[in-house]
């Protein structure tokens, strides 16, 4: 059986606009095999910014 959190791993999401890492989440490697593009809300920038994925 696969062990609990196996295909879990924590990324920070880094805004491409003023480029804020905004806290770490957490992206199912099985699911999510490319780097994470999505729009989140920046509180630098306040409004809804693309979001890339960074390793922490
Ligand atoms: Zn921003």
């Amino acid at each position: 059986m696969a062990k609990k959190g196996e295909n879990r791993e924590a990324v920070a999401l880094q805004c491409t606009v003023c480029k804020n890492v905004i806290r770490p989440t957490e992206k199912n490697k099985k699911n999510t095999v490319e780097k994470l593009t999505i729009s989140k809300y920046c509180p630098k920038c306040r409004k809804h910014t693309e979001h890339k994925e960074k390793k922490i």
